[in-house]
């Protein structure tokens, strides 16, 4: 298997040539040449084996069709070291479990960081290892964070030989929980650094470092954002697991809502279906940061600004732009890397954004790639947090809750709408305390935890301090 940009670039790379990077030489991203295809035969070779030996065979047998510069046995032991149920917390590792009238929670945030950023980034922080020792190489992570995707790296690379994690994040911006989280973990490879100002601030140091090139050589910077391949490679695996326990035989179907913010995260529901899994439709939920729902409604795909950029109660959707857009775009435009580059590298940054309403294309959309869409406010999580509360006696996170929301709106008769469930309520206590009245349950290995002893440092909005802050930290 061989991978070519979104740009036009083919020429061809094998999975750990993309592993370690981030875009590609073009400024695309990576996408498969093709998606392999599993027939009938295989989908039920793999409900057997999920069924009979677990998540992590039935992930072998995916990645294995992407990745072939890894030995089968090798691929096959790190995904066993990654998905075991003492870290997920269960044998199933993704349960499923019924909600309502034909709707059903598929839980992936059971992992060290309760969200679902976990399932991809555990595999991560394995196979980041794994490549780093084969290579006797290290790699400096950088990063900014308002929340679930630093602490989930953190915890994916916490111990890990040949690399270290730097991550910035704005003083006093997150939940306690989350703080919590991060701070506690006393690792020697991880450095939290505490920035006076705001998400945008550690942003710019972040790219500020980036953009210096010899630095980021010698010191071998790299990042772990959402646009990463073997992320989203790794999320394709629970769309199967899903499937295999709403339905019995290959001939049912099933549709997804996704809450999305970069579009990771559907897209690689996107990549499921293109190889052959039975799914109806894709459903996009966004809070009112609702670039992608507009872009379904009307064709027109329009990144923000950050002053039209909502802080809001599902903050992980709290995007301008949607980051792995770039790859459906591809695919529905036939995979022309030439029209991808005028839309992506020209329109949307002379313009800042780009209409494909007159295009043949868009209608495909909905028609060909069963994408639709839809959206949730600030009150329409209160009240489905309130309402699944009251009837079901359940509690549901702000993301999770704009999946609810939108999933209702879309469901079809017979074709079970599964719920990805992106996070636990406890990370965001304080809207579940507005919507119940209750404080939601915390899992015992995090009683206690805001007292814990806290490893960071605190520093100013500055690249040339950070920069210091590396070199004196890598020897
Ligand atoms: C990251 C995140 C999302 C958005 O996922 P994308 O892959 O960026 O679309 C949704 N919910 C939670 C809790 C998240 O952490």
């Amino acid at each position: 298997m061989k991978y070519i940009s979104t740009r036009g670039d083919q020429s061809p790379k094998h999975f750990c040539d993309i592993l370690l990077e981030g875009l590609a030489p073009d400024g695309g991203l990576y996408l498969p040449e093709s998606y392999p295809q599993v027939d009938d035969a295989t989908l039920s070779r793999w409900r057997g084996i999920y069924q009979n030996q677990g998540y992590a065979d039935l992930a072998f047998e995916v990645l294995s069709l992407y990745i072939d510069d890894i030995p089968a046995a090798d691929l096959r032991a790190l995904c066993h070291k990654t998905y075991t149920a003492e870290v997920f917390g269960s044998p199933e590792i993704v349960p499923l479990r019924a909600l309502e009238n034909g709707i059903w929670l598929e839980a992936l945030s059971n992992g060290p960081t309760l969200a679902f950023k976990d399932m991809a980034m555990q595999l991560l922080g394995n196979l980041f290892e794994y490549e780093l020792v084969r290579r006797g190489e290290e790699l400096n992570i950088l990063g900014a964070t308002s929340g679930d995707t630093g602490s989930a790296a953190e915890y994916a690379m916490r111990g890990k030989k040949g690399v270290r994690v730097f991550m910035t994040s704005p003083q006093g911006r997150m939940s306690p929980f989350q703080q919590a989280q991060m701070f506690s973990l006393m690792d020697d490879n991880i450095f939290n650094i505490a920035v006076t100002g705001v998400f945008d601030d550690c942003q710019d140091m972040v790219k500020a470092v980036s953009n210096d090139l010899d630095f980021k050589r010698q010191y071998k910077i790299g990042t772990v954002n959402s646009i990463n391949w073997a992320r989203l490679l790794a999320q394709v695996v629970y769309y199967f697991a899903g499937y295999f326990q709403a339905t019995q035989k290959n001939t049912e179907k099933v549709s997804f809502t996704v809450p999305s913010g970069n579009f990771g995260n559907v897209c690689a529901g996107h990549v499921a279906r293109m190889m052959g899994l039975p799914i109806a439709r894709l459903v996009v939920a966004t809070n009112e940061n609702d670039v992608l729902d507009e872009f379904f409604k009307t064709g027109v795909y329009r990144v923000r600004g950050s002053a039209d950029t909502h802080e809001t109660s599902s903050p992980s959707m709290d995007i301008s732009k949607a980051s792995n857009f770039e790859r459906f775009v591809f695919d529905l435009l036939g995979r022309d890397g030439a029209r991808t580059k005028a839309l992506f590298g020209d329109a949307l940054a002379r313009a800042g954004f780009f209409d494909l309403e007159a295009h043949p294309a868009f209608s495909r959309a909905a028609s060909h790639y069963g994408f639709e869409s839809g959206r949730s406010t600030h009150a329409d999580r209160l009240a489905t947090i309130k309402d699944i509360y009251a009837r079901h006696g359940m509690m549901i996170d702000t993301h999770t809750a704009d999946g609810v929301k939108v999933a209702r709106a879309h469901v079809q008769a017979g074709v079970p709408m599964i719920v990805l469930e992106t996070a636990l309520p406890i990370k965001f206590a304080a809207t579940i305390i507005e919507a119940t009245g209750r404080e939601p349950d915390r899992p015992a290995k995090f009683n206690g935890i805001e007292a814990l002893p806290k490893r960071v440092v605190e520093m100013a909005a500055d690249a040339q301090a950070i920069k210091s802050f590396i070199a004196a930290h890598c020897s």
